[in-house]
């Protein structure tokens, strides 16, 4: 049970991962009284799960002005705290003449933003890479500006650096739902009691939608399982984080790499999965070469949750206080062979740890950075669809300036949540 909790906030926040925290950490530092209440622990579930990729690269043009702010923030954080900021680099490889058009074609989407990002081709490969490789690749979308962070360290350090602007942070203190007076947020209900406030924030990952469904709000949003692996530390040349399509891997602080692949991930049949077939039918149509879709017993977990629930005794948050979904094995392992057959330097590369984790996903894969119309002072920063992390700080901080009213620094106009429809 959390000491104390206090009576009245400016704004109270749900959930503890790098958005909610780097949205308390930006309110906080503007002089407003912000209490963030996670189920679980801090950063327990995506956000210390992640790749760990800081990248502009391969991002909607919609996410990009949120990138290029996000690396001033990591700079800025790195420079208080330790969360493993390094700007390393980080290329997309292309073997062909058909995987480079599809690399121009990002980089022509791109072109009226600042990324940094270009196309190298020939020796020009070879030398950012910095590592002797078996595969003839011939072209790299690179961009000097992306990097990496230590996702068991972001969130952690983001929040040093909040409380010690004032910022109140409660641990196994679920937020059971919205405490709604005269049609506008007043406050949470947590499992240890009402906190009110001026303003909430739903930063909830893959449980905003529980969260808003008996809120009465709709928010559309699936789960997609991911999973990756690290080994242990190991002598190579590359030190940059690399997309060679059926692996990526990103250099480590502690020597090692985190290795996965883009179709590692899989989506399981779910009631939301039906209910929301309409919307998200094109989305999983366009990522069929990356996506799994897997029926079993998640099914049948998700139809046995309830998804409207009284607020005077324990609710499904409680009951889950950290998802910890388990790896896919075989994918990771399938990933690191690969990239040990790409780069022999790895051949001996030993894995010290795999591991899941659930990533909450929207129907256009942007996110959801916006105030809810229907019930005033009420704000949602979720659904990030697998790229949340590189961009959280900035997210944060966008989400901040709506929350206090004043004029967004980045544009926002994608990320409402109006643009979807029940
Ligand atoms: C395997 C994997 C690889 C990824 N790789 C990358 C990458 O390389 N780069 C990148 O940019 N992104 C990546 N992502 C995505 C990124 O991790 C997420 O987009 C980001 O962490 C989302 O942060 P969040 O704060 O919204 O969610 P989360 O980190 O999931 O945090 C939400 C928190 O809210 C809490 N919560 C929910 N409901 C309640 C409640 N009612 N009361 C109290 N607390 C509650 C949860 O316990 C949780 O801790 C990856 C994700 C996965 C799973």
């Amino acid at each position: 049970m959390p000491s104390s909790l206090p009576q009245q906030v400016d704004v109270a926040i749900i959930g503890g991962g790098i958005i909610g925290i780097s949205t308390a950490w930006a309110l906080t530092k503007a002089g407003l009284r912000v209490a963030v209440f996670e189920k679980g622990v801090l950063a327990g579930e995506q956000s210390s799960r992640n790749w760990g990729w800081i990248r502009s690269i391969g991002r909607d043009p919609a996410e990009l002005p949120l990138a290029h702010r996000a690396n001033s923030l990591w700079r800025e954080i790195q420079q208080q705290v330790n969360v493993g900021y390094r700007q390393v680099g980080l290329a997309y490889l292309g073997e062909n003449a058909a995987d480079q058009a599809e690399l121009n074609k990002w980089l022509d989407s791109a072109q009226q933003h600042p990324t940094g990002a270009r196309l190298l081709t020939g020796d020009a490969v070879n030398q950012v890479l910095a590592e002797p490789s078996q595969r003839p690749w011939s072209s790299a979308l690179h961009s000097a500006e992306d990097g990496v962070a230590e996702p068991q360290l972001a969130t952690a350090g983001i929040a040093q650096l909040a409380r010690a602007a004032g910022c109140q942070i409660f641990e196994q203190c679920a937020v059971r739902g919205l405490d709604i007076a005269g049609g506008r947020a007043a406050g949470v209900i947590t499992e240890h009691g009402r906190v009110a406030a001026d303003r909430v924030v739903l930063a909830g990952g893959a449980w905003s939608r529980l969260m808003c469904g008996n809120t009465g709000v709709f928010l559309p949003q699936l789960k997609v399982h991911g999973s990756a692996l690290r080994t242990d530390a190991l002598p190579t040349g590359l030190d940059l984080a690399v997309n060679g399509k059926e692996f990526t891997c990103r250099p480590r602080a502690d020597g090692g790499y985190t290795v996965s692949k883009l179709s590692a991930s899989v989506a399981d049949v779910t009631p939301d999965s039906i209910r929301l077939l309409p919307l998200f039918f094109r989305a999983w149509m366009a990522q069929k070469q990356f996506l799994k879709i897997r029926f079993g017993r998640r099914f049948f977990e998700e139809l046995f949750t309830p998804t409207r629930f009284a607020l005077d005794k324990p609710t499904p948050f409680e009951k889950t206080r950290t998802l910890d979904p388990g790896p896919n094995t075989s994918s990771v392992h399938a990933a690191l062979r690969q990239l040990q057959q790409a780069f022999p330097a790895f051949k001996g590369a030993q894995v010290a740890q795999a591991w899941g984790g659930m990533m909450d996903v929207t129907p256009d894969a942007l996110p959801v950075i916006s105030a809810v119309d229907a019930i005033p002072g009420f704000f949602i920063g979720t659904g990030f669809s697998g790229h949340g992390f590189g961009i959280g700080p900035a997210a944060g901080e966008l989400l901040a300036q709506l929350v206090q009213g004043i004029a967004p620094t980045v544009e926002h106009h994608a990320f409402r949540l109006s643009r979807f429809r029940a």
